[in-house]
């Protein structure tokens, strides 16, 4: 997601009471305000202290995909995902293609993402690409998934049924991970089967998000990773502040509750979890 609002005028949330290990298996550590290292460095010092271990950030055009390769070199807890957002895919011309797949050959580039398909902005974001157009971009980075032999990290929104149909229609590569992932019972079983690998984020705290709460005790939890969103998605209570890598506890311990397991239990296998699926040291 991009398109921010009011939030960062507003406080950030208190720092949680720390919970270890941690992963935040996918965040947007530029537009939380990371520019160079020194600032990179103080959002993850900020994490770390209650016990988020590492990041990945994801890119989202094609500055982004240059910067977030940069901030992974540039700090050991950073690591990266590139490709272009589903509403840029209007940008995915030759030249790009041909950046990314560069940038994708980086060594601490973890997974093509995000990428995947975005039924909500077309029509209400100016610019944005139209299905079409995204179908072509992700059936492009599936292929680029493959071929570096990277998870390929899905967003999907208000999506299910189109990015299903992508996907079987190129053939998923190996490891697929749905980010921010907040569908109902039905694609949740669908993507368990398949053996994907769902990330939850702030949304699986909100009350009202009634199906995705239902879905979620079906997941099994060696197929669960954690993540932030940042700066979106700010879990209860603090929805509507900024969100921040170090928020991640909150999340996590509303996901424990859910599911009825000890939050340290959770992190321990979702860091897991993450550190397999990644490839992280
Ligand atoms: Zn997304
Ligand atoms: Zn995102």
């Amino acid at each position: 997601m991009r398109v921010s609002s009011k939030r960062s005028a507003k406080t950030p949330p208190p720092a949680p009471e720390p919970l270890t290990p941690l992963v935040d298996a996918h965040t947007h550590l530029d537009a939380c305000g990371g520019a160079d290292a020194d600032s990179v460095r103080a959002i993850m010092d900020r994490a770390a202290a209650v016990g988020v271990q590492a990041a990945v950030t994801v890119a989202d055009d094609l500055a982004s995909a240059r910067w977030v390769t940069r901030a992974a070199d540039a700090d050991e807890r950073v690591y990266a995902a590139v490709a272009l957002h589903p509403t840029r895919a209007g940008a995915l011309t030759d030249a790009a293609r041909a950046e990314i797949e560069a940038l994708a050959a980086h060594p601490r580039v973890v997974a093509i993402g995000e990428t995947g398909m975005d039924l909500y902005w077309p029509g209400r974001l100016e610019g944005c690409a139209d299905p079409q157009t995204q179908r072509e971009a992700f059936a492009w980075h599936i292929d680029l998934a493959k071929r570096t032999g990277k998870p390929l990290m899905i967003h999907n929104r208000d999506a299910d049924a189109a990015v299903l149909d992508v996907l079987v229609a190129e053939g998923a590569p190996e490891t697929v991970i749905f980010h921010c992932f907040s569908s109902g019972p039905e694609m949740a079983h669908t993507c368990v089967d398949a053996g994907w690998i769902l990330s939850l984020s702030g949304t699986v705290s909100f009350k009202n998000a009634r199906d995705l709460r239902e879905a979620v005790p079906s997941i099994p939890l060696e197929q669960l990773l954690v993540e932030t969103d940042a700066p979106f998605l700010t879990p209860h209570p603090y929805r509507g502040s900024p969100n921040e890598p170090y928020c991640l506890p909150y999340t996590v311990r509303a996901l424990a509750e859910l599911l009825g397991v000890a939050a340290a239990e959770l992190a321990q296998v979702t860091s897991r979890n993450a550190r397999g699926v990644y490839g992280l040291h």
